[in-house]
């Protein structure tokens, strides 16, 4: 069993970017500078955006936190979005997910400024990313290639399997490794909800790679995979004890892998690391250094 240690990656891609973006302030620019929205006080986003604004001074960015209370109406977010658009000092824009009740997550992604979003949620950056053309891609997707590329593990050609469809993980990666991309070209199996349990089984247990983001502790038992496995646990979850977990009974499971993820110190860092690249490619967009 091998360890995808994602601090490891992360560590190596972020010192990468800050190398990159010394040089360019050598040149005389400004540096690259991340805004991050937060609405209200929920634990596991204060510590997500807590870590995006560390990684931040480690790559040599600029960033500004923006708190709203939790209370704040669709319209003041949009309003603070066109905002921020308009903000020629903004390479990129996070709004942290999720959002209250009263705003429709949806409504918000579609107001960032796709050539803002490095988060890579918005419709045309997504399609852009599904029809193989330059974009933001987004964030924990790419991380998890990114991850596979550091650690070379093979993907074109094998059969991978995602569990969960979710717009931000399990629909992008599965798009992504099908892709005739550099880590791409895989033969993908997206599974869900609705996916029988039978054919989950099948499907798993011949899969080359596994990747599961459903968000259940110990969804993924030995019983479901084969040995020599790749497999990817994006969930994160805290249990009451207060420790946080993945989707993968990883004692259980990690003696049958070839790879396997930890968490945490697997995905989350790769998602973090890779806001930090499409942040970077946004201001070298602008800049037009690319
Ligand atoms: P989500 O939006 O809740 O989606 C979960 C997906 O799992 C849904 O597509 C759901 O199917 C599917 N699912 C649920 N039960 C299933 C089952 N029994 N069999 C097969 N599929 C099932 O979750 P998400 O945003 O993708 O997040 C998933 C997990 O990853 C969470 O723990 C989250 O905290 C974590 N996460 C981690 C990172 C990171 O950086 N490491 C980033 C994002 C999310 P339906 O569509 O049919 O409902």
């Amino acid at each position: 069993m091998n360890l995808l240690d994602g601090k490891k990656c992360a560590d190596s891609l972020i010192a990468g970017i800050a190398k990159q973006v010394a040089r360019h302030v050598d040149f005389g620019l400004r540096k690259p500078h991340m805004t991050v929205v937060l609405v209200g006080n929920h634990a596991p986003s204060e510590s997500y955006v807590k870590s995006k604004v560390t990684t931040c001074t480690l790559s040599g960015f600029e960033s500004n936190l923006i708190r709203l209370p939790e209370t704040v109406t669709e319209k003041e977010l949009l309003w603070l979005i066109q905002q921020i658009n308009a903000d020629a000092s903004t390479d990129g824009v996070i709004v942290q997910l999720p959002l209250p009740k009263q705003i429709n997550a949806q409504r918000v992604i579609n107001a960032i400024a796709p050539e803002k979003d490095i988060d890579g949620f918005h419709p045309t950056n997504f399609g852009r990313m599904a029809l193989g053309q330059k974009a933001f891609r987004p964030a924990t997707a790419y991380g998890i290639c990114k991850l596979l590329q550091f650690y070379q593990v093979p993907v074109a050609g094998k059969h991978c399997v995602v569990i969960g469809r979710s717009n931000i993980v399990g629909k992008p990666i599965s798009i992504m490794l099908s892709n005739d991309f550099d880590i791409g070209n895989a033969t993908v199996t997206l599974t869900h909800i609705e996916t029988p349990r039978e054919l989950l089984l099948d499907e798993t247990r011949r899969a080359d790679i596994v990747i599961v983001a459903v968000g259940i502790p110990g969804f993924v038992t030995p019983d479901m995979v084969k040995d020599g496995v790749t497999l990817i646990d994006v969930g994160i979850n805290r249990l009451e004890n207060g420790k946080l977990v993945g989707d993968v009974d990883f004692a259980a499971v990690a003696p049958k892998c070839e790879w396997i993820t930890p968490v945490p110190g697997g995905v989350g860092r790769m998602t973090v690391a890779a806001l930090m690249i499409n942040t970077l490619m946004a201001y070298q967009n602008n800049f037009e250094l690319a």
